[in-house]
C-alpha cells in the first residue's frame, strides 16, 4: 500500500480523496494556492504545500511546483481528482517519470479518449452507434458545409478536446455556419490549446446516459450500472441520478455491454465513464471520460463501492475482488450540485460562508468543503457542495432530498438550492420526463 498520496486538487473532491485515504491508512498532502491557505482540505491533510499564488495556471496546473512538492513530501502517488490535471496524459507521463504513480488509467488511455474525434472512429469501429456527423476534423469551411448539409440542421459543432461543457456551439443554417466556424476554432484553440472541430446532428432533447466503468490492471472490466444526467444548464450537469428510472431494459442492457466492450477493447484500466445520448429507441456513444466524476457519489450510493478506495486499489496492481455478477444495485440515488450563483443569474456568486448548517439523518450525505468563515473564491469553479440522498426508490429519494435542501443552510452568498426546490416540484421532473432540454424550458416557464 502506499505511505503517502499528494492531492492535485482543491475543495471537495480533495476532502473525498483524504478520506478515502484515511480508509486506507494512507497519509496525505494537499497542494493549495496562496488563496486556499484556510481553505478545509489544506486543515484536514497530514501535510500541505503552497505551490503558487491563486491563478490555477500558476498554481493547480502547475506541474513543475506539484511534482516538487511530491519530491519533498515524499509522497508515492498523485490522485488528481477532477478537472484540472485529471485528463492532462502529459502529466500522467511525468508523474511515471519522476517515480510517482499517477492515480488514473494510462497516458496512452487518457490520450487516447482525450480526443472525441479518435473515440468516435475507435467506438465506430467496434459497430456501436455514435452520432450521425463527421468522423475527422473538418479542415476546411467546404468540406463543413458538405457534411452539415447531408445531416441537415440543426447541427452541433464540438471541440475535438473539448470538456466540461465547454466547446460546442449549436449551428442552425448554413450562413451561421460560415459565419461562425473560424470563430469557434479560435476560441477552441484558446481554450485547448488544439483548433480540432468536428460535426455532430443535433439532437433535439436526448437524455443523457452514462455508464460507469472499473478496470483492473489484470483484464478485468466491469460496469456499476447507469447514471441519468439529463438535468444540464449550458451542457453541464446539475442535478444526476442512478439508476435511471426511465430507461426500458433493452437499452440499458445494450449501453452497459457497450460501455464494457470500448474500455475492454482500449485495455482501460482504473475508474471511468463512457457517455452515451439516448432519443427513443435509439443510443449513441459521445465520450469518455478517463476520470472520476462530480457524480460518483451516486453510483457509490446504489452500489456500495467506494470508488476512490477503488481507484487507489487498482493503481497498485490489486485485483478487482468482484466479478460482474457481485455487484448488486440497491435502491435509488440522487445528487443535487450547489453552486455558487445568483439564482436569478446564475453568475457566480463568491463570499464568505456564514451560518452553515449541514442536513442529516439516513441516507443524507453531504460531499463539500465548507465550514463557517470560510471563503468562496471568485478564481476557481462554483460547485461548492454535493447533496446525496439515498432510498428504497425514487419517489422516497425525492422526498427526501426536499428536505435535506430544506434543511441545508448556507449562509453570506447566493446558491442554487432555491431552483432545485422548485425543479423537485416539477410534475414532469417527478413523472420522470426529463431530457437535456429540460431545464431551460423549466427556466423559461418560471422566470
Ligand atoms: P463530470 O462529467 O464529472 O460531471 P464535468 O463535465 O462537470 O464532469 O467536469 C468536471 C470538472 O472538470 C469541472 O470542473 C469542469 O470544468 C472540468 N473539466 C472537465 N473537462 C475539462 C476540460 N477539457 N477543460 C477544462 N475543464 C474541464
Ligand atoms: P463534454 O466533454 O463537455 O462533457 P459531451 O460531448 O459529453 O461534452 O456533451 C455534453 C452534453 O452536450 C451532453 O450531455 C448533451 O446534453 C450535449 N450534447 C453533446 N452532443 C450532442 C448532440 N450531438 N446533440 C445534442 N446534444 C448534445
Ligand atoms: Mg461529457
Amino acid at each position: 500500500m502506499y505511505k503517502k498520496i499528494l492531492i492535485a486538487n482543491r475543495g471537495e473532491i480533495a476532502l473525498r480523496v483524504i478520506r478515502a485515504c484515511r480508509q486506507l491508512g494512507i497519509k496525505t498532502v494537499a497542494i493549495h494556492s496562496v488563496a486556499d491557505q484556510a481553505s478545509l482540505h489544506v486543515k484536514l491533510a497530514d501535510e500541505s504545500v503552497c505551490v503558487g499564488p491563486a491563478e490555477v495556471s500558476k498554481s493547480y496546473l502547475h506541474v513543475p511546483s506539484i511534482l516538487s512538492a511530491a519530491e519533498v513530501t515524499g509522497s508515492d502517488a498523485i490522485h488528481p481528482g477532477y478537472g484540472f490535471l485529471a485528463e492532462n496524459h502529459e502529466f500522467a507521463e511525468r508523474c511515471e517519470q519522476c517515480g510517482v504513480r499517477f492515480i488514473g488509467p494510462t497516458p496512452k488511455n487518457i490520450e487516447l479518449m482525450g480526443n472525441k474525434i479518435k473515440a468516435k472512429q475507435l467506438v465506430e469501429e467496434l459497430d456501436i452507434p455514435t452520432i450521425p456527423g463527421s468522423t475527422t476534423k473538418m479542415k476546411s469551411e467546404k468540406e463543413a458545409v458538405l457534411v452539415a448539409n447531408e445531416l441537415g440542421y440543426p447541427i452541433l459543432l464540438k471541440a475535438a478536446l473539448g470538456g466540461g461543457g465547454r466547446g460546442m456551439r449549436v449551428i442552425h443554417n448554413e450562413n451561421e455556419l460560415k459565419k461562425s466556424l473560424s470563430l469557434v476554432r479560435n476560441e477552441v484553440l484558446a481554450h485547448f490549446g488544439n483548433p480540432d472541430i468536428y460535426i455532430e446532428k443535433y439532437l433535439e432533447g436526448p437524455r443523457h446516459i452514462e455508464v460507469q466503468i472499473v478496470a483492473d490492471q489484470h483484464g478485468t472490466v466491469l460496469h456499476l450500472g447507469e447514471r441519468e444526467c439529463s438535468l444540464q444548464r449550458n451542457y453541464q450537469k446539475i442535478l444526476e441520478e442512478a439508476p435511471c428510472a426511465f430507461l426500458d431494459q433493452g437499452i440499458r442492457e445494450k449501453i452497459l455491454r457497450d460501455a464494457v466492450r470500448i474500455a475492454s477493447t482500449i485495455q482501460y484500466k482504473n475508474v471511468g465513464t463512457i457517455e452515451f445520448l439516448v432519443s427513443g429507441q435509439d443510443y449513441y456513444f459521445i465520450e469518455m471520460n478517463t476520470r472520476i466524476q462530480v457524480e460518483h457519489p451516486v453510483t457509490e450510493m446504489v452500489t456500495g463501492i467506494d470508488l476512490i478506495k477503488t481507484q487507489i486499489q487498482v493503481s497498485l496492481g490489486e485485483a478487482l475482488s468482484w466479478k460482474q455478477e457481485d455487484i448488486h444495485f440497491n435502491g435509488h440515488s440522487m445528487e443535487c450540485r450547489i453552486n455558487a450563483e445568483d439564482p436569478e443569474t446564475m453568475m457566480p456568486f463568491p463570499g464568505e460562508i456564514k451560518d452553515y448548517h449541514v442536513p442529516g439523518g439516513i441516507g443524507v450525505r453531504v460531499d463539500a468543503a465548507l465550514y463557517d468563515g470560510c471563503s468562496i473564491l471568485p478564481y476557481y469553479d462554483s460547485l461548492i457542495a454535493k447533496l446525496i440522498v439515498h432510498g428504497d426508490n425514487r419517489a422516497e429519494v425525492i422526498n427526501k432530498m426536499k428536505h435535506a435542501l430544506n434543511e441545508y443552510i448556507i449562509g453570506g452568498i447566493k446558491t442554487n438550492i432555491p431552483l432545485f426546490k422548485k425543479i423537485l416540484e416539477n410534475p414532469s421532473f417527478i413523472g420522470g420526463e426529463v431530457n437535456t432540454s429540460f431545464l431551460k424550458r423549466f427556466l423559461q416557464k418560471t422566470t
